[in-house]
């Protein structure tokens, strides 16, 4: 106790000392005695700024508004006091003014130290020397606080979003509550979440993001009632409260009423875009009696709406809860098995007609679930995607299907190739080039014996940075493959656009070779665009005598499936690749 008082009289005695020093500092930089004295006892708060921008000096008034004591700020510039709430256009204005004429006044908010943000009327004058020249800034301002109105348009301030102006979430969660007391019968909330804004945001450039949310939030007013309640919550999602409205298929209507406005296209620039979203429903007081629950269901509603394919509305249902929990325990699972190095690979082999051998092999990823079992990657892929973890779980397979490739080719003295399944989120960050450089560089895995599968949906999906990213990989030296071909796109450009080397015809049209009605017609066009193009064909998913026979006498150039192998993992393998599973080679 007796300790804490001294430090404190320490603390505060070494304070004196250094305003005494700042005071004459700041003297110094006034000039003369008087300015001192007067800008000393001034009640309105002052600061000088260098013509470099850096505080020179800061009256005590400034201390009492901004809670900064000189030593704090000075040599900062005084952006630091800023509170983020003007946009840039406003400190334009503010320096053209003070560029032409010298001086500049008008309201501006800013924040203390105690994070509070106040508003304050400030003037800033140029202050020139005998030649003219700006030498100095002085600011001069006071907290208007407590004027007359002030009080209701803080509280406007807390209340609403600074972007698009409409009401935010620490109303939303005031105003339901004291709505759903008022209501005589239900009430609504839709939780608004527009599709893929965060593609729209990295191509598009922020602004320009900025621009659609602003669209968004006028569209979503025009589709309600002024009594309804509209609200962004941050990002891009928005929630809509409609009072008094318990009739499901006015509900629904509304619903879809929003989902069409919103699609009318944006344009900006040369850019037009059409937006979709995805919508979350809830009921009061059948779903909750309260903001925070009707807000929990409509959010799992809307995650039902986003696994639904997207640009649609979903009703919350009790059901969906079990599934968005086991969704939730399974995604944390995951995140502890890729930490923990605990996703397998299998491997299938890959039969080359040409060489007549197997060549090469596809890494397969597998998760054994202590509790589920062995899951598929049609499972945990899409979780790993969607919880941005798809770049870790990557690398782990990528690296270790390498190394695994790497000594089965030195065992057997033959150059086997691995060929690795990328996913299209990959694509936007081009995380997967620096991995596949890693490869080259790090575990000396030559380039040529790597190839990255694709599918066709998903280079289309953004095909200018798919682009980049295919040419960054192609001049590593290593090979791309489409995935599933004959499944997704139509045209048939942009093979020759990505500088394809190998199609890999679906399972879904092997296997109906040696039915009745089977697509052998579509098997025979695929090896003949492969011919025609220079383009090697593989055909995946053989499982029977029939379907290895015919594309051996078309000389397609590669087979995979259950009639060779199945996916297995290493150990099934010997030290130099060779198997003995399926049939004899
Ligand atoms: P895919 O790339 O088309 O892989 C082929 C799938 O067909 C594999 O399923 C394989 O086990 C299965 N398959 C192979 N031969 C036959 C056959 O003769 N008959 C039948 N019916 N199926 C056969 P799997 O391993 O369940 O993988 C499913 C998909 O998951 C893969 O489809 C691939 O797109 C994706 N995938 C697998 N591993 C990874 C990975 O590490 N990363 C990424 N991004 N995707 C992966
Ligand atoms: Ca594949
Ligand atoms: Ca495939």
């Amino acid at each position: 106790m007796k300790q804490a008082r001294s430090d404190q009289r320490l603390t505060d005695g070494l304070q004196t000392v250094m305003n005494n020093f700042f005071e004459q500092a700041m003297c110094q930089a006034l000039g003369d005695r008087i300015s001192c004295e007067i800008f000393r006892v001034s009640q309105i708060a002052m600061m000088l700024v260098d013509r470099r921008m850096s505080i020179v000096a800061v009256n005590p008034a400034f201390t009492r508004t901004t809670g900064y004591d000189f030593y704090e700020v000075m040599g900062e510039n005084p952006r630091k006091l800023s509170s983020g709430i003007h946009d840039r256009l406003f400190y334009e204005t503010l320096w053209q003014s003070l560029l032409d004429q010298g001086s500049w006044s008008g309201e501006i908010w800013n924040r203390r130290k105690n994070g509070e943000i106040y508003p304050e009327h400030l003037r800033i004058d140029a202050i020139r020397n005998a030649q003219g020249e700006v030498t100095h800034y002085v600011g001069m301002f006071t907290d208007i606080t407590n004027e007359k109105g002030m009080q209701k348009r803080l509280q406007n301030l807390a209340f609403h979003d600074t972007l698009t102006g409409l009401p935010n979430r620490a109303y939303l969660k005031q105003r339901v509550n004291e709505l759903l007391g008022e209501v005589n019968s239900g009430s609504a909330l839709l939780f608004v979440d527009i599709d893929n804004f965060k593609r729209v945001n990295d191509e598009l450039g922020h602004s320009f993001g900025d621009e659609i949310l602003r669209i968004v939030a006028n569209r979503l007013q025009a589709a309600v009632r002024q009594s309804d309640v509209v609200c962004r919550l941050g990002g891009d999602e928005f929630v809509i409260v409609l009072p008094d409205l318990t009739d499901v298929a006015r509900t629904e209507a509304i619903a879809g009423k929003i989902l069409t406005q919103l699609q009318s296209p944006i344009t900006s620039g040369d850019h037009e875009i059409g937006l979709t979203a995805s919508i979350g429903i809830s009921f009061y007081p059948k779903d909750g009696e309260d903001f925070e629950s009707l807000f929990q269901y409509a959010d799992v509603a809307l995650y039902d709406a986003k696994g639904m394919g997207k640009n649609g509305y979903s009703l919350y249902r009790r059901e969906m809860s079990t599934t968005f929990r086991n969704r939730l325990a399974l995604e944390k699972d995951l995140r502890l098995a890729i930490e923990g190095g605990l996703i397998d690979v299998f491997y299938q082999p890959k039969l080359n007609l040409v060489r007549g051998r197997v060549s090469g092999f596809e890494a397969l990823a597998r998760w054994h679930h202590p509790e589920h079992g062995w899951i598929g990657p049609n499972v945990f892929i899409p979780i790993a995607e969607d919880a941005g973890m798809i770049d870790s779980l990557a690398e782990h397979v990528i690296r270790r299907a390498v190394r695994q490739v790497r000594d089965w080719s030195l065992q057997a003295r033959f150059p086997y190739e691995v060929a690795v399944n990328i996913s299209s989120k990959q694509f936007r960050t081009g995380g997967v080039v620096h991995l596949m450089q890693d490869i080259v560089n790090v575990e000396g895995f030559p380039p040529e014996q790597v190839e990255i599968e694709v599918t066709e949906s998903q280079l289309m999906e953004n095909s200018r940075q798919s682009q980049t990213i295919i040419e960054a990989l192609k001049s590593l030296g290593m090979h791309i493959a489409i995935d599933d071909f004959g499944t997704g796109y139509s045209s048939l450009g942009y093979l020759k656009q990505f500088h394809v080397d190998r199609l890999k015809i679906d399972k879904v049209f092997v296997q109906d070779i040696g039915t009745p009605g089977n697509d052998e017609e579509l098997c025979d066009v695929i090896l003949s665009i492969g011919n025609t193009l220079g383009i090697k064909v593989t055909a995946e998913g053989v499982e029977k005598r029939e379907q290895f026979d015919f594309f051996s006498q078309r000389r397609c150039d590669e087979l995979q499936g259950y009639y060779i192998a199945r996916p297995l993992p290493w150990d099934q393998f010997g030290p130099d690749g060779s198997f003995n599973t399926g049939v004899q080679q």
